[in-house]
């Protein structure tokens, strides 16, 4: 059998009806609820573990009790995740895990964005915020801006978790063209292969 940390059994079976671990996870699922806390402050009810960002609730069908735990315990102790009344298999309940995380981070980049334009009258960084809004993703020159922007005014946010878009042609001619000095703004934001791509494009990676 497997052996669960004693933290896990005295956190969950108070709260179920089952009498062992296997049962008392039978009777859990995820709701669809997530939090996102904008910094790693927070403690997943279910195993303890700390520094949580996100938090993702999940509730007892027999007894109604819920927890706040992180996405990895519904997955490692195979709680269930529903789509549209159908319980998921392992790898697809990853995947919708993944998603929310996916739209909680583009949520906190909106914010920060929404908190910028606010505090400039910059058309710039209006259309900025359209554009991300529309696209999910911004362009290198605007990525610039924004990122510049932000730590200018000392807004919260990750600037890891902006996406840039570099398919297009004029994308990879703007990021070839883009000031040396520029590069370590968006730099942060960048994905391996568009590193890889900008370093190709003549840029070095930055000291940051
Ligand atoms: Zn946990």
């Amino acid at each position: 059998m497997t052996a669960y940390p004693q933290r896990v059994r005295d956190s969950i079976l108070p709260l179920s009806v089952g009498k062992t671990l296997p049962e008392a996870f039978e009777e859990w699922s995820f709701t669809d609820r997530t939090i996102d806390h904008e910094e790693p402050i927070e403690t997943c009810e279910l195993c303890e573990q700390e520094a949580l960002r996100y938090h993702f609730e999940i509730k007892n069908h027999l007894t109604k009790n819920q927890m706040m735990v992180g996405s990895k315990c519904i997955l490692k102790f195979g709680l269930s995740v529903f789509e549209e009344g159908r319980k998921l298999n392992p790898a697809d309940a990853k995947k919708k895990l993944d998603r929310l995380m996916q739209q909680m981070r583009l949520e906190s980049c909106v914010r920060a964005l929404e908190r910028l334009a606010a505090t400039e009258n910059n058309v710039i960084l209006t259309n900025a915020l359209a554009y991300y809004r529309k696209n999910k993703y911004l362009t290198p020159k605007y990525s610039f801006v924004v990122l510049w922007r932000l730590q200018k005014h000392a807004i919260d946010h990750s600037p890891t978790f902006f996406k840039i878009n570099l398919q297009k042609d004029k994308y990879q001619r703007d990021l070839r063209e883009m000031p040396k000095s520029q590069i370590p703004f968006i730099w942060p934001a960048l994905n391996s292969a568009q590193r890889k791509k900008a370093i190709e494009l003549g840029h070095t990676k930055p000291d940051i």
